[in-house]
């Protein structure tokens, strides 16, 4: 045994040591490179994208500006294959494409040749970011802030991998990672909201519409002229924002016939969305009342009634619907088609520990749903929440379950992931770059080293100043780590793991340290706006009075209107905050 682990280790050195002084691609040297970027003749958008974004970066890392070509030239001595490129083929190298799915990728080194090659349509573009990334140490922080390394000598050691996500669609619903879509391209997130074009591969759903769609399905103004389409609730018809009457016929069939002018309105969506209103108010006359209670959870109206336009409807579009609070739990017999996309949401649990081991009843429930979908659901996806909705600016103690809970999602056979934040126009909500980074880097691949992602993405945004912000963080975490304390997404800042002294005072040490210790006003500029939490429960706490408290208000408004802040909270504007906090 221990021989064998011995010669093992040699083993790997010697690979290393081969890779290192062999390296068979140095791809620039002093400025200059003898190699080429050769993309196919019929390469698509994404393709010639991606010869485009890695030339711009190989010459700001290398100095070196390649050429790009197309295979139709003869093969040349040094080359970079993008793609489903003839080279490849002179070389006497196959792939299976089809394994490597829309997104996947090979990164391959042979004799001379350096190869990315993806599938179709976004594979390619991504293995290219997953070199500059993850090979050659670029790092894109935010639009504007990334980190590109200097070389003279541009080599990489023997490669030979393939990258394949586990999730078909990669949601980071947060502003941070929404406002450019050449950034959310270089995190390989690739769904709805972005503003992907065909240069990034286009994205992988388009939904319509997208979600909670019973309002634009079946309109108000037809329930006014046919009140038996309201929900009944009570014993009566209950109109406004509520639900429908799902079991009646002639609703269904208004239905389906809505549903068939969409497609043809919306020949881009690949997903129709039919989803409840986000509120209860759900149908209980004694048709649809029969149903859930023999199948034991409201969810079997929303199933039947999708199922029944999927049916009616001859085509291959993909549907969805929401799991979603009342209709969280499976019915018992009814099974969604094949084509029925369950989207499964998380918003009742406590995020400040892992879904699988909290042991509030809230993620137990939660437990038990996803375990229950897993076995019927076609496709699984689930949307999740990762900040206070309540609250924007409160602090977040999620950190160290985000990665538990993709792994947990992945393992029970969740196929897209959208991870809500704050979304609003101004973002910058409470460490929202570093949570957009690190979710985008799980998105990709659950089993990623978040804590060096966090190391990086501490040291290149926050310079010098990246130890106190990281012990800060340290600090609100062992709030709820240790104490026990759940969190949930609509929680007020007078809950017991923010509104204590220790906490308060220590972060507001931390901050102050972190001040002091940042090299530029830039980076200042950065940790003031990672502070504002610590300011924001001081302000809604009423911790602070007086002229004190008028002060620390003028600071936190001066610094997050600078900082681009618009809301405070889902639907309220920080100069709605403001007024009512009563600045001047
Ligand atoms: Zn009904
Ligand atoms: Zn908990």
């Amino acid at each position: 045994m221990k021989f064998w682990r011995a010669l093992a280790a040699v083993v790997v050195l010697t690979m290393m040591a081969g890779g290192i002084a062999m390296a068979q691609v140095v791809l620039a040297k002093d400025g200059k490179s003898l190699y080429r970027i050769v993309v196919p003749q019929k390469a698509i958008p994404s393709e010639r994208y991606a010869a485009e974004e890695l030339q711009r970066y190989l010459e700001r890392i290398s100095g070196a500006k390649l050429p790009i070509v197309t295979d139709s030239e003869p093969m040349g001595s040094h080359e970079i294959l993008l793609g489903d490129n003839a080279h490849l083929r002179k070389l006497g190298i196959q792939f299976d494409f089809a394994k490597l799915g829309t997104d996947g990728f090979v990164l391959r080194t042979f004799q001379n040749h350096l190869i990315i090659a993806g599938g179709r349509p976004r594979g390619t573009l991504y293995g290219v970011y997953a070199l500059l990334e993850e090979k050659l140490g670029v790092r894109w922080f935010t639009p504007e802030v990334e980190f590109v390394p200097k070389m003279e000598r541009v080599e990489l050691p023997v490669l030979n991998e393939t990258q394949v996500p586990a999730l078909e669609y990669r949601e980071v619903f947060w502003t941070e990672m929404m406002r450019d879509p050449d950034f959310a391209a270089r995190h390989r997130l690739n769904g709805h909201h972005y503003r992907l074009t065909e240069k990034h591969g286009g994205r992988a759903v388009v939904f319509y519409p997208f979600v909670h769609s019973f309002d634009l399905l079946i309109p108000r103004e037809i329930c006014e002229q046919r009140p038996e389409f309201w929900p009944m609730i009570g014993g009566k018809r209950v109109s406004g924002y509520v639900q429908r009457c799902l079991s009646n016929p002639d609703l269904v069939k208004l239905a389906i016939e809505r549903v068939s002018q969409w497609l043809k309105e919306h020949p881009e969506a690949t997903i129709i969305d039919i989803s409840q209103n986000d509120t209860g108010n759900w149908c209980q006359c004694p048709q649809c009342k029969a149903l859930d209670d023999a199948e034991g959870s409201p969810s079997a109206s929303i199933i039947k009634f999708v199922n029944t336009i999927a049916e009616a409807i001859d085509s291959h579009i993909r549907y969805e619907t929401l799991a979603y609070q009342y209709s969280r739990k499976p019915p018992k017999t009814i099974r969604p088609r094949p084509n029925v996309i369950i989207r499964l949401c998380s918003i009742e649990c406590c995020f400040a520990h892992p879904l699988e081991s909290c042991p509030s009843e809230e993620n137990r429930r939660f437990r038990e749903d996803i375990q229950a979908w897993q076995l019927v659901a076609p496709v699984l996806y689930v949307w999740d929440y990762t900040t206070n909705f309540a609250h924007y600016l409160q602090p977040f103690p999620n950190f160290e379950v985000l990665q538990a809970n993709v792994r947990f999602f992945v393992r029970h056979g969740v196929k897209g992931l959208f991870e809500q934040g704050n979304y609003s126009p101004g973002g910058n909500g409470e460490m929202a770059p570093l949570r957009a980074y690190v979710l985008a880097k799980l998105l990709w691949n659950p089993d990623t080293d978040v804590q060096r992602h966090i190391n990086d993405f501490l040291h290149g945004y926050y310079g010098r100043a990246a130890g106190a912000i990281r012990a800060y963080m340290e600090l609100l975490h062992r709030q709820v780590r240790e104490k026990g304390y759940h969190a949930h997404i609509f929680e007020p800042p007078t809950v017991p793991h923010l509104n204590n002294d220790e906490f308060l005072d220590s972060a507001e040490r931390l901050f102050d340290e972190a001040e002091r210790l940042a090299e530029s006003e830039e980076i200042r500029f950065r940790v003031q706006v990672a502070r504002l939490p610590v300011w924001y429960v001081k302000l809604a706490t009423n911790r602070v009075t007086g002229d004190e408290r008028a002060d620390l208000l003028r600071k936190f408004l001066s610094i997050a209107r600078k900082a681009g802040i618009t809301h405070i909270r889902e639907w309220q504007t920080l100069d709605d905050w403001a007024k009512k906090m009563g600045a001047e």
